[in-house]
């Protein structure tokens, strides 16, 4: 399996889009942690019950801010949470995982691989698989900036984003291959190709 990351107007979407087109599977870790906290989940239904109908909206979908704010003052309250919600993101992980075909070359698209790795070691408690390949993209904090600004976000949100995630050093520690995408979508591509005859390699050994 293949791990993908980059900071938030990195380019990680495009080139999780790129694999995709190529002929990968891309597990998108940001959506299986939405879809198991849907309205009618098991997930929610236990985290109503710790935390409170508070966390819902009027339609009975999770505010996640609200979540986060209630989650995240106390340790506690965090492993609750995580208790709550890991073993139901690793079910649907494992769900998806089973539904590739077994010479799939699976990209496992993880915005925040190395926070998460981060944490596992502070606290021994891996949530993520071992990746045989690592790609980390990576952009200019001013192409960053403007490529989000062009997707209506503003430079003062994206900044702060931008400063609650890992640094570009962070990410890099956990890189089989970086992708430098301060170029053209052409130049993207030709890495992508690259990093796509890499894969094929490996899988075929
Ligand atoms: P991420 O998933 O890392 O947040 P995206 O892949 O969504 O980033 O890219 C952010 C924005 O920048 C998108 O609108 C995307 O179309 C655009 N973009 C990505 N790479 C390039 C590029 N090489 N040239 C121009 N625009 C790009």
């Amino acid at each position: 399996m293949v791990g993908l990351t980059g900071g938030i107007g990195s380019g990680k979407s495009t080139v999780a889009a790129l694999l995709a087109t190529r002929g990968a599977v891309v597990i998108d870790a940001d959506l299986i942690a939405r879809k198991v906290v849907e309205p009618g989940s098991d997930a929610l239904a236990q985290l109503v019950k710790r935390f409170g109908s508070e966390i819902l909206d009027d339609s009975g979908s999770l505010v996640r801010p609200r979540l986060a704010e209630m989650a995240f003052g106390s340790s506690e309250a965090r492993a609750d949470l995580e208790a709550i919600t890991h073993p139901a993101i690793g079910h649907e992980f494992l769900r998806q995982l089973g539904e590739c075909a077994p010479d799939a070359i699976v990209i496992h698209d993880v915005p925040l691989l190395a926070e998460s790795r981060k944490k596992a070691q502070e606290t021994a408690s891996n949530s993520l698989p071992d990746y045989a390949y690592v790609i980390v993209v990576e952009a200019p904090l001013e192409t960053r900036l403007s490529r989000l600004e062009e997707r209506g976000l503003s430079a003062d949100d994206s900044r702060r984003r931008i400063a609650q995630q890992a640094t570009d050093a962070e990410r890099r520690e956990h890189a089989t291959r970086v992708v430098d995408n301060s170029g053209g979508l052409a130049e993207l591509e030709t890495q992508v190709d690259e990093i796509w005859h890499a894969l094929l390699e490996i899988d075929s050994q």
